[in-house]
């Protein structure tokens, strides 16, 4: 009869090739980081959720002075012009499909990464690093809510943010976790010269779950119109649509982004939109 430990393995290696792909890549980004992917979705919902609430019980002078969201972009996009921008990376196995995605249909991006990510992963920051067309910047050293953490935190995590992801960079771009801002931090970021980047189309990969489908509560908070909420695809499609191009949000580490993109720019540059990166002069008015 089989040893009862070796028997409990057995089991748990037999139910472990079981779980979808995506399990297994979500676990594997544990050990050395802590940004695995449902960590990161339940954490972008709630602070999603606080956000929609503060919209509509501040009120907007309140907002502006707190400098709460500086990442929400006035401007309107140039016309038929896109910005591909891939968060919360680099992942293992993830960045380098998109690098190849790049590759294929020879267009740029840029890649917001966290600083414990960049240096838990060096390999994969020199991939993007020499792939023609991309850009490296910062999204902070360990992603917090920057309305959650005194300014001294906010600093320091601009800072090693900074100098793990983008001290060599020619060009300097940072984008808040969750797009959340403050004052302080703003001030930081412009004595370094940094250019704090939003988004016009947030693809909102991290709602829809591994089905491809999206609940009407995040439909709601998203934007997600009726007839795409089994659609992810679509959905990004017709927000791009719908602003007539703009800066786009997505996450490395969402598999209905890794699953869809390949399908998205095909689309994209079959209806004639251009690729653009953040360095490109028309996107300048959208950078703060
Ligand atoms: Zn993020």
């Amino acid at each position: 009869m089989m040893n009862p430990v070796l028997r409990i393995g057995a089991v748990i290696t037999f139910l472990w090739a079981l779980m979808p792909a995506s399990i297994h890549a979500e676990n594997q980004s544990l050990p050395d980081t802590g940004h695995s992917l449902k960590e990161e979705t339940t954490k972008i919902k709630k602070h999603r959720m606080k956000k929609l609430e503060e919209r509509v019980t501040v009120d907007e002078t309140t907002l502006k002075e707190h400098c709460r969201f500086i990442s929400e972009i006035a401007a309107v996009p140039p016309a038929g012009e896109v910005v591909l921008t891939f968060d919360d990376g680099p992942e293992p196995g993830q960045t380098e499909l998109i690098l190849a995605l790049l590759k294929k249909y020879q267009i740029p991006a840029t890649f917001f990464m966290i600083g414990q990510k960049a240096e838990a992963y060096p390999e994969l920051v020199r991939q993007v690093t020499d792939t023609g067309n991309t850009l490296i910047a910062s999204h902070s050293w360990s992603h917090p809510n920057f309305h959650d953490i005194p300014v001294s935190e906010q600093q320091e995590e601009i800072n090693k943010g900074l100098a793990t992801v983008s001290k060599d960079n020619e060009y300097k771009l940072f984008r808040y976790p969750y797009g959340n801002s403050s004052c302080e931090s703003n001030q930081l970021l412009k004595s370094l010269e940094y250019r704090i980047v939003g988004w016009h189309v947030d693809s909102c990969d991290w709602a829809f779950d591994h089905h491809g489908e999206v609940d009407a509560k995040e439909a709601l908070s998203c934007g997600v119109l009726a007839r795409n909420r089994k659609d992810y695809k679509e959905h990004v499609l017709s927000s791009i649509r719908a602003h007539n191009g703009g800066i786009i949000l997505m996450h490395e580490i969402h598999p209905n982004t890794l699953k869809q993109l390949d399908g998205i720019i095909a689309r994209l540059l079959n209806e004639g939109y251009r690729f653009k990166n953040l360095n490109d002069p028309v996107f300048q008015k959208a950078l703060q």
